[in-house]
């Protein structure tokens, strides 16, 4: 199929039949961590409080962090990653409403990321002794499983999310482009701090290739400044800046992949001659800003399901469940600094 074709029907149709139970949709969990990390973004920034904040849903970004920059590790964001998110409410609420025994529970992620495998598996990353995901694979192995159960991918009709963690914003599913996860988190801390609408949902200057993109947005009589850097060399600019006092941004976004997620080290491989004569990184950033644009909804706070499930069972953003299930902490490993 032509590359940026979105084929998430066929990838519900294609997981059942490898035999899962139940096939939710990641970018829920992506809705949760941009209510989670607008709520913390807003609130440092009120108080001035460790900035700038970085975002933390890049495994590959923070353990390049924990080794290399250890003493600015308070830059962080305390969320956890979408997947991670995901893992901990479908082990808490989900289990509980559904009276299943959350040990009984095996939550595989299907991510376009190696290192989603190696951050599953952090001490972090559990709740009361339970694991949030118990296992990653990866899109290029989930393709390969598609071919070797003989399912002719082309031919399947396309299916529908499970409910009710099969819902999603537009903003979540941007978040897999460079500066996604920055242009989903604004929408929603401009609402936050101005309580009025945001008409303008697209932030075009955090938008495109170049590995660092920087943009004032004016967010009610305050004036934002922000960077989004994809790339480590690039992420290594912004943090030496932090490191000698010239960073002058309040929010970074990071992605450890050049292009982000979509163009993650788990994708599948393309051969040379694709490589060479398609724009592999812009026909995927192009999918992905079409879903969004086609959403009904654009914005992570408006999600209903994600309303419902704070109401009914988290509390608020940022308050202590929220950060009991979605957040988490770091550890310094300067013994591994190249
Ligand atoms: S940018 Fe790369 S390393 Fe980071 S989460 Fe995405 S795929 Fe993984």
């Amino acid at each position: 199929m032509d590359i940026g074709t979105n084929v998430t029907g066929k990838m519900v149709s294609a997981l059942k039949n490898l035999g899962f139970d139940k096939v939710f949709d990641t970018n829920t969990g992506a809705d949760f961590t941009i209510m989670e990390e607008a709520t913390e973004f807003v609130k440092r920034f009120k108080e001035n409080d460790n900035l700038p904040m970085t975002t933390s849903c890049c495994p590959g970004w923070v353990r390049f962090a924990e080794m290399e920059y250890p003493e600015k590790l308070k830059h962080l964001s305390s969320c956890k990653s979408p997947h991670q998110m995901f893992g901990a409410i479908i082990k808490s609420y989900y289990a509980e409403k559904n009276n299943i025994d959350p040990s009984k529970i095996f939550v595989v992620s299907v991510m376009p990321c190696i290192a989603k495998k190696y951050e599953s598996q952090r001490e972090e990353m559990q709740v009361n002794g339970i694991r949030d995901v118990d296992y990653v694979i990866t899109t290029r192995e989930l393709a390969r499983m598609i071919k070797q159960a003989n399912i002719e991918f082309d031919k399947l009709e396309d299916d529908t999310f499970d409910n009710p963690m099969g819902e999603a914003t537009g903003a979540a599913a941007i978040f897999g482009v460079t500066g996604g996860v920055m242009e989903a988190a604004l929408r929603t801390a401009y609402e936050l701090i101005t309580g009025e609408e945001l008409k303008k949902l697209e932030f075009e200057e955090i938008r495109g290739a170049k590995g660092i993109k920087k943009a004032t947005v004016k967010i009610g009589d305050k004036e934002v400044r922000v960077a989004v850097a994809h790339g480590l060399s690039n992420a290594r600019k912004i943090m030496e800046e932090i490191k000698n006092g010239t960073a002058d941004y309040s929010f970074v976004e990071v992605m450890a992949c050049p292009g982000g997620c979509i163009m993650g080290g788990g994708q599948p491989i393309k051969n040379s001659k694709t490589r060479m004569t398609v724009d592999i990184r812009a026909k995927r950033a192009e999918a992905m800003y079409s879903i969004d644009e086609r959403s009904t909804i654009r914005k992570s706070h408006e999600n209903p399901i994600l309303k419902e499930i704070y109401e009914e069972y988290i509390g608020k953003p940022g308050e202590h469940k929220a950060h009991e299930l979605l957040h988490t902490h770091y550890t310094p490993m300067e013994e591994y600094r190249i």
